[in-house]
């Protein structure tokens, strides 16, 4: 459909707000004629559309910018990571054009045969969208291989090994990735999100348990084993509480919003979520206040950390609605100054933002979307 050159121009393009063809000539170092050559083929089969912009002199003549058509492509996305399943379709611009729900099975087989029978129904509301699906993305907590292709290990799914893009390639007859959660949403930010114009940031996620995942150099960075970024199992307290991993101390014991809630539990403290706690905190709750600063606390170390490895431009943290605008996001922001070298506090920026219902499904579905605009080799070891 598309040459490897035609999608690294259309990759570039998408990168950017949009490149004239004097740009791409530059880009691509191929003559003038033969960029507009490629361009016509571009427009022709819908990929791009002609932008027209004043130069910004004001003077000469107007410079024609080439942006992505958003409807030149269409990606599905599923996400693991509740019951029911969702799954969504996205444009070139990651717009969220339809979503449906299915019941989550953890049998590989059947599950690949539960996303086939959702498909059509996901597709249909969009008309031309079977036409141009081009990939399926799909997320989960775990560790995937560097092919996105297997999964080699979820505990939450009680998954080893499972050749899960080939599965659900199968049944449904779709280019297939899949992928982390926390890189799934690190990259879904990269291509469509925050993180735009970053070439190297950390995303956090801060959920029911916690993820993160790294760009660097405008790569996402997998390592060695695919375990890059895996901080809530890092030991934030010696000799601390057990974890589910077999240690004790990790991040995920006492930060996770899993731990802050099982610790309001054993305060038997009326709140059922973090914004509740935090509402409970704005009461003068002593033990509320506790949990939460306790949480911030070993939160905001941890990406301290993460800032003294890795020196990112920003970290970004995706958390539950209402849990970061309270005590715990200001301890986060305290723990974190207070714990990076003197020199460097208050460099990097945090950005938060809440995760919603479509956050993950979506985010699978850039997985699909960044390597048909960024190669199957977008991402480093
Ligand atoms: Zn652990």
């Amino acid at each position: 459909m598309l040459t490897p050159l035609q999608r690294q121009i259309l990759g570039a393009i998408a990168g950017s707000d949009g490149m004239s063809r004097t740009d791409l000539v530059q880009f691509s170092g191929m003559s003038k004629a033969a960029v507009s050559g490629v361009v016509r083929e571009m427009i022709d089969a819908g990929f791009l559309f002609e932008a027209e912009t004043v130069s910004s002199a004001g003077q000469g003549r107007p410079s024609v910018r080439l942006m992505v058509h958003p409807e030149g492509a269409y990606f599905a996305g599923v996400s693991l990571l509740q019951d029911p399943a969702h799954m969504v379709l996205i444009n070139l611009h990651g717009d969220i054009l339809s979503r449906v729900t299915f019941p989550l099975s953890n049998v590989p087989q059947k599950l690949a045969e539960d996303i086939a029978v959702a498909l059509p129904g996901l597709l249909e509301p969009h008309t031309g969208a079977a036409e141009k699906l081009l990939g399926l993305g799909v997320t989960l907590s775990g560790f995937i291989d560097e092919h996105q292709s297997t999964c080699v290990q979820s505990a939450l799914l009680g998954w080893r090994d499972i050749p899960l893009a080939s599965l659900v390639s199968e049944a449904t007859g779709v280019d297939v990735a899949i992928e982390n959660d926390a890189k799934a949403l690190a990259v879904s930010e990269k291509r469509f999100g925050h993180a735009r114009e970053l070439s190297s940031f950390s995303l956090v996620s801060h959920g029911a348990g916690i993820g993160s995942a790294h760009f660097i150099a405008g790569h996402l960075y997998r390592g060695a084993h695919g375990g890059a970024g895996e901080i809530a199992h890092s030991t934030i307290e010696l000799n601390g509480a057990p974890c589910r991993c077999g240690k004790r101390g990790c991040l995920d014991t006492i930060a996770s919003v899993n731990a802050v809630m099982q610790a309001a539990k054993a305060e038997k403290l009326n709140a059922s979520s973090m914004a509740e706690l935090e509402q409970l905190a704005l009461q003068g709750n002593n033990q509320a206040v506790r949990i939460l600063h306790h949480a911030g606390t070993a939160l905001g170390l941890a990406v301290s950390h993460l800032i003294q490895i890795n020196d990112p431009e920003m970290i970004l943290i995706a958390h539950q609605e209402g849990a970061f605008n309270g005590l715990f996001g200001t301890v986060v922001q305290q723990s974190i100054d207070a714990n990076v070298l003197p020199g460097v506090a208050g460099m990097t920026p945090v950005r938060t933002f809440s995760l919603n219902d479509d956050t993950w499904a979506r985010a699978a579905a850039s997985i699909s979307a960044h390597r048909f605009l960024a190669g199957p080799d977008s991402t480093v070891r």
